[in-house]
């Protein structure tokens, strides 16, 4: 019995001296292929087409179409704070206790979601929050730095808005809530200053009075539009050789010798390295090789109004309400807010609009007219640090994703360390606090 199976095993395997050689033993296929066009996947692109390397982006509806496309348009290299931290846990009755307020769980999704609440709640503790916080700041450093260059490889610096973020206050209660946060920025040498009165006004003109006090953060950047930066960024890793192929991607598998891509169509690409850079959806995948992520996704939600809706100067955040109002080249965008809702659930858009009646109030005289809803993936991870690393036992395969509401902001960077891991090179920063090993 045991030596017939034995033979018919050897029967469906021949060894290698016998039977036909793969593809990817033929050394045909590609070299290093990205699933997700998002932005993160189209950064790590530009840096390893940069290194000559051969690299083809799949995604399934395109170029920074989805989450990439939409966000609130920050290159936030101060907001180092992970989102589990005290003043955030405090604020949570208040905020759940309004199903269109700053964060709402379904709850027919609270039972998936558990296990994933449970390690947020300890990612609050003092020494992990302290971890994160570090890990953060090193990430920002290089996110910064790495930005500023590849926008001037890529020739789109014209789309940087340099002129700082401004957040608002109601109470002073509030204000002094904030304080423990700005310590840590400070720590980490963020520039700020807290304004009132005049200085306030300065700032921005026709806030309502119920904002007591503010602070402006001179070093926070915006772009023109995301959207536009993903294609224009796309368009320079393209000039580079880098190839795009529109397709979902059902199965991923790897060995030490290299990765198989499963299309929806049926058909399967090979290819040496496979780096998974799939956004919410990319703990599916990870999956597949083997490794268990606690991925979850914190949908956001916004509406882009017409430029002509308000002058708003600068990124104004309302951090009490969840929220953000971001002057675009294309608009006024206003939005934010986080439905810890799974990947599956279809958008509520009344979160869209109660977000837009808040902004109503607070700039009186904005209006409302004429905007597009949107709804956007944020790929989230418990402690708020993304996955950079290597999959388990040797594949080559490199995951880059649980950017939460960052992922704009460190994408250059990301691209970066995906770029040295591949190549072998020593990364700037310790990446042990990104290990996709230390859940
Ligand atoms: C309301 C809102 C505001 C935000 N504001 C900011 C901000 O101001 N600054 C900031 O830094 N970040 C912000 N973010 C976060 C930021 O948008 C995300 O972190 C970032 O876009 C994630 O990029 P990504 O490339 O990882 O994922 P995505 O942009 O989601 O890209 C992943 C891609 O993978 C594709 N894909 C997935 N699975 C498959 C498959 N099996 N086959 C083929 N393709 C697949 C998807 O189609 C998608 O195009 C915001 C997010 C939201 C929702």
């Amino acid at each position: 019995m045991t030596g017939s199976s034995k033979s018919s095993q050897a029967g469906r395997r021949p060894s290698s001296a016998l039977r036909a050689p793969s593809p990817r033993e033929r050394g045909e296929g590609i070299d290093i292929a990205i699933v997700g066009g998002g932005i993160i996947g189209i950064c790590a692109a530009a840096f390893l087409a940069e290194a000559g390397r051969n690299v083809t982006v799949y995604d399934r509806t395109g170029i920074c179409e989805e989450t990439s496309s939409g966000n609130a348009a920050a290159f936030a290299f101060s907001d180092v704070l992970p989102m589990a931290h005290k003043g955030m846990i405090r604020q949570l009755p208040k905020w759940l206790a309004d199903p269109l307020g700053p964060l709402s769980i379904p709850p027919a999704y609270l039972p998936k979601l558990l296990p994933w609440l449970i390690r947020f709640w300890r990612a609050g503790a003092p020494e992990k929050f302290e971890a994160s916080l570090a890990a953060q700041a090193s990430m920002m450093k290089l996110a910064e730095a790495e930005w500023m260059a590849l926008l001037d490889r890529s020739g789109t610096r014209p789309m940087l808005r340099e002129d700082g973020s401004l957040e608002l206050y109601e109470s002073e209660a509030e204000f002094r809530a904030s304080l423990p946060g700005w310590a840590a920025r400070e720590r980490f040498g963020i520039g700020f200053r807290h304004v009132e009165g005049g200085d306030l006004a300065a700032l921005q003109a026709g806030l309502s009075p119920r904002f007591i006090r503010g602070t402006f953060v001179p070093g926070w950047k915006t772009i023109a539009d995301p959207k536009l930066l993903g294609k224009a960024v796309w368009a320079y890793a393209q000039a580079k050789g880098a190839r795009f192929e529109m397709a979902r991607i059902d199965r991923v598998a790897a060995d030490e010798q290299g990765a198989t891509l499963t299309l929806a169509d049926g058909s399967t690409r090979q290819a040496r390295h496979l780096i998974v850079a799939a956004g919410a959806w990319s703990h599916l995948l990870a999956r597949q090789i083997g490794d268990r992520i606690p991925l979850e996704t914190e949908r956001g939600y916004n509406t882009t109004l017409p430029k002509s809706a308000f002058d708003v100067k600068r990124m104004l955040i309302f951090s009490g309400h969840g929220f953000v109002i971001t002057p675009l080249e294309t608009g006024l965008r206003v939005g934010g807010a986080v439905e810890l809702g799974g990947i599956e659930r279809p958008p509520n858009y009344s979160r869209s609009k109660a977000l837009l009646r808040k902004a109503q109030k607070f700039l009186p005289g904005l209006d409302p007219s004429g905007g597009r809803e949107w709804m956007g993936f944020r790929p989230s991870l418990p402690d708020s640090v993304p996955v950079i690393g290597r999959a388990s036992e040797g594949r080559p395969v490199v995951y880059a994703f649980g950017h939460g509401h960052l992922g704009l902001t460190q994408a250059a960077a990301t691209g970066r360390l995906i770029r040295d891991l591949v190549l072998g090179q020593t990364p700037p920063i310790d990446l042990a606090p990104f290990s996709p090993q230390r859940f």
